[in-house]
């Protein structure tokens, strides 16, 4: 284990709301961050000691900040991973490279969660059209075609209905390698949040409660209901195997679906989540800040909860235009992250609120 001592340079890579709220984490205990991302206007870089702007495949300018960086991490996981093995002798990468090969892949992510003893939906890989009326013939309608790659938020998917003419769907994914999964039916949908050091210990979060509208995040409330209580312990015990698995140090968010027959894994995150935000006020320890020690070498902090019950609203699109309201309720903590424009679907910042 090596410890990286406060004063130290932490690279990294991406440039939004999650690499700001890493920053501001690093930045109270001390730590520098070094932003690389692609575009000019990053808000992470705005809090931030450092930024290099350039493409993520760019192999010199990588290496020279890589140099530059005592450890790295990433906010992103779509960061390509070739050239990543090109610089993990220059600085310590953490979490592991290993971990965005399998969370950038749906069919990866889905056959390591069942190697490890998870249950997903019934799914079934689509290359071509044919594959496409072959997986509906298979598992049948409803069911979702996601990309195997690139796909957030909802995007890069299409939802089958029943009796639905395919065509439409194969061309809204752009004919791109898809998973067509089951729809399946559940109560609620939750997420696991976990933390592993470098020597390996590992802590959970609360587990929250999650709320989707229009496949992005809506609401995290904590505590969970029963249904979801009740199906935690199987679902964490799966995520720390996958963490083990993967020598993982960091924050690793899986998300699932309560069903009746118990949790269905649908993806993981090998990184800080938009369903962990609510911690830096509703936790004794935030996700980012644990993220930073666990990278750093750091003992963790508490992970337990500050407040008998904890909500996280996302602010969608305009619904961040109304920040003089949202601070006209004293209890509310309001994350704004510095974007500009709001423009529909994106997300411009979040709530928080605590309830003792
Ligand atoms: P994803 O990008 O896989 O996280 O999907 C976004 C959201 O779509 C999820 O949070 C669910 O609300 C919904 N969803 C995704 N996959 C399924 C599925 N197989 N069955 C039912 N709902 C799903």
């Amino acid at each position: 284990m090596r410890t990286l001592p406060p004063g130290s340079t932490i690279g990294i890579l991406g440039g939004g709301q999650l690499g700001r709220m890493l920053s501001m984490a690093a930045a109270q205990l001390g730590y520098r961050c070094h932003i690389y991302a692609p575009d000019e206007r990053s808000v992470a870089a705005e809090v931030a000691a450092e930024f290099s702007c350039h493409q993520d495949d760019d192999i010199p300018a990588l290496t020279k900040f890589a140099k530059a960086c005592d450890a790295i991490t990433f906010e992103f996981e779509n960061v390509p991973v070739g050239p990543l093995h090109e610089i993990e002798e220059c600085a310590s990468l953490y979490p592991p490279i290993a971990a965005l090969d399998i969370a950038q892949n749906r069919v990866a992510e889905k056959k390591f969660a069942r190697d490890h003893g998870g249950t997903t939906a019934p799914f079934a890989e689509v290359y071509d059209r044919a594959d496409l009326d072959q997986a509906i013939a298979d598992i049948g309608a409803p069911a979702i075609l996601k990309t195997i790659r690139m796909g957030y938020d909802g995007k890069g998917q299409s939802r089958i209905r029943p009796g639905d003419e395919l065509c439409g769907h194969w061309d809204a994914v752009a004919h791109q390698p898809c998973v067509a999964e089951a729809f399946i039916t559940f109560s609620h949908e939750f997420s696991v949040i976990l933390v592993r050091g470098q020597d390996g210990e590992i802590r959970f979060w609360d587990t929250p409660h999650n709320i989707h509208e229009d496949g992005i995040l809506a609401h995290s409330l904590i505590p969970a209901p029963q249904e979801i209580a009740d199906q935690q312990d199987e679902a964490r015990a799966l995520a720390a195997k996958m963490a083990e698995a993967m020598a993982y140090v960091g924050v690793l968010t899986c998300e699932f679906f309560a069903t009746k027959n118990g949790p269905v894994f649908n993806e993981m995150a090998p990184r800080v989540h938009n369903s962990g935000h609510w911690t830096i006020e509703g936790a004794v320890t935030s996700q980012f800040e644990n993220h930073i020690r666990a990278i750093c070498g750091l003992p963790l902090g508490d992970t337990g909860l500050a407040a008998r019950q904890v909500e996280m609203h996302n602010l969608i699109g305009a619904e961040a235009d109304d920040w003089e309201a949202l601070l006209s309720e004293c209890s509310n903590h309001l994350h704004l992250y510095g974007k500009g424009e709001s423009r529909p679907g994106r997300k411009m910042g979040h709530v928080t609120k605590l309830h003792f």
